[in-house]
């Protein structure tokens, strides 16, 4: 009888077996692919997808030369001279530290219904890792007295060493690639691009209340909305989100 019995036992543990290893991957697109247009952020150490998600991790170093690094740092610039808005550049007393950001984006942002405020912090990521912050110096409070610290690629750190662009990344736009590549994304999965298109400037009366459009680019042949840097206040976002933000720790 017992003979009999063993045999169906082993088959019970094996069916049981298979359906364990079954529900640890109970999300069927756990490592989906990461469409290409991501692998441009090339400062992130790691970029995947679920499917639903496309998770972008970056230490928020700029890979480009600043007055905020340590005198002691390869890229610690000594730079004099005038910076965004044409003012001369004044130092803010922060430094820049390395952090652990995990940004969240949508792998399919639609439009919102209610256009979330951006918070201060970061707002999204930029091509090289860096966070983008959105047009305030704190709560409501513009950016006028600011730009001054912004440092020859118009980025600067905040007191947590948190090194940010709230305005035209620099680097990007004039050494690494152009004025009409594209940037990065906001938290709503929408991509940034620079200044122009096509080579033509793109002003604020171009864009919506959010500080986009939809139209074709060069990374998105059927066309996108997405947002534009312009070099007069909201600079990269305006009025909230277009589409519904994903997260981010930082
Ligand atoms: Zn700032
Ligand atoms: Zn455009």
């Amino acid at each position: 009888m017992l003979r009999n019995v063993f045999p169906i036992f082993i088959l019970v543990i094996l069916g049981a077996c298979s359906k364990d290893s079954g529900t640890t991957t109970t999300n069927p697109v756990a490592n989906a692919t990461v469409p290409d247009v991501y692998k441009k952020i090339y400062g992130a150490s790691s970029i995947t997808s679920d499917g639903t998600y496309i998770t972008i991790k970056s230490n928020g170093l700029p890979d480009h030369k600043s007055s905020y690094y340590a005198t002691t740092n390869a890229l610690y610039d000594n730079f004099v001279g005038t910076t965004f808005g044409g003012y001369n550049f004044v130092k803010n007393p922060n430094t820049i530290a390395e952090k652990a950001y995990v940004f969240k984006i949508p792998a399919d942002p639609k439009v919102s219904s209610n256009h979330t405020a951006t918070p201060l912090g970061a707002i999204g990521v930029s091509l090289n890792g860096v966070p983008f912050f959105n047009q305030y110096a704190g709560p409501n409070q513009p950016l006028t007295g600011e730009v001054v610290s912004f440092d020859r690629y118009w980025g600067h750190p905040a007191p947590t060493g948190q090194y940010h662009y709230h305005v035209e990344p620099l680097y990007l736009t004039t050494v690494k690639m152009t004025k009409s590549s594209l940037l990065g994304f906001l938290l709503d999965g929408f991509p940034v691009y620079g200044p122009e298109e096509n080579g033509v400037l793109v002003d604020n009366t171009k864009l919506d209340a959010y500080h986009g459009h939809i139209a074709i680019t060069a990374d998105y042949p059927n066309g996108i909305y997405h947002y534009h840097v312009t070099s007069t206040d909201p600079y990269i976002n305006g009025s909230g989100f277009y589409g519904s933000p994903g997260t981010v720790s930082q």
